[in-house]
């Protein structure tokens, strides 16, 4: 069974614990009459440690490490964030792809790290501009899949989210034919492995400039289960405006 679309906002290195907790308790005050839409907040860990909401709302991180404890300066086990009412965990986004250097067994490592700990992955694809002009965007995506997923027996508690590198922080949206193509060939990938009503029922989410303005089209999109939304999902207006398009489209299309 398909389940809610989810709006998860990505804070990055954005917020302090005192910032983080008052735009909580306004975005939270904003949306309280949401009901079909799940809303995940992941905030840098410092503030992640000082926040507790309810259903709808839940607390998402934006990284951790595999092991549950041990020598790992500066790093944060799973048992750590479940500690700390953490139920999503978002794995590999592209700047830990791509600014720190994460490889595909390190973020396979951490998806099956996640889940053992009982939480939900949230795992980020996506090609870089360089793979989409050299049409490498099919093999990036079904590798990084296949290698994510490696060992992987249910997609249960997996969350994937398809974000083109180019489209992240940079104003461009991809185009409802290349986020459509990119959410079917996901699918289609995931059958190779997994049950055709995973497949089918597993949500994809989209990222990449998302924004209150684009929000209603892209989630109309055929395939698109919600949102990972970085710059927007810092100011309560935008991201509120965000969770109620999602809403708003659920509610016509049931
Ligand atoms: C992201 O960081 O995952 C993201 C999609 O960022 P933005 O919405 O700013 O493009």
């Amino acid at each position: 069974m398909k389940t809610y679309p989810i709006v998860a906002g990505n804070w990055k290195m954005h917020k302090t614990p005192n910032e983080g907790i008052l735009f909580v308790k306004k975005t939270v005050n904003m949306l309280l009459d949401i009901q079909k839409v799940t809303i995940i907040f992941s905030p840098p860990f410092t503030t992640l440690f000082e926040l507790d909401v309810e259903a709808p709302f839940y607390l998402g991180a934006q990284n951790c490490h595999w092991e549950s404890q041990g020598a790992f300066t500066g790093e944060i086990s799973p048992e750590m964030l479940v500690d700390c009412g953490v139920e999503f965990v978002i794995v590999g986004h592209s700047e830990r792809r791509h600014v720190f250097h994460e490889s595909d067994e390190w973020i396979n490592n951490k998806v099956h790290a996640v889940l053992n700990a009982k939480m939900k992955s949230i795992l980020c694809i996506g090609e870089t501009l360089e793979d989409r002009e050299s049409n490498q965007t099919k093999s990036i995506l079904s590798s990084q899949l296949s290698k994510g997923l490696n060992g992987i027996k249910s997609l249960e508690n997996i969350v994937l989210a398809y974000e083109p590198v180019w489209a992240i922080g940079t104003g461009k949206t991809a185009s409802i034919e290349q986020i459509e193509e990119a959410h079917q060939l996901i699918r289609s990938e995931l059958q190779k492995d997994f049950s055709t009503e995973e497949s089918q029922n597993v949500s994809i989410l989209y990222g990449g400039s998302v924004k209150d303005d684009n929000a209603r089209e892209l989630i109309s999109i055929e395939g698109v289960d919600g949102f990972l939304i970085g710059g927007a999902s810092l100011k309560a207006e935008s991201f509120t405006a965000i969770a109620r398009n999602v809403e708003q489209q659920m509610k016509e299309t049931i």
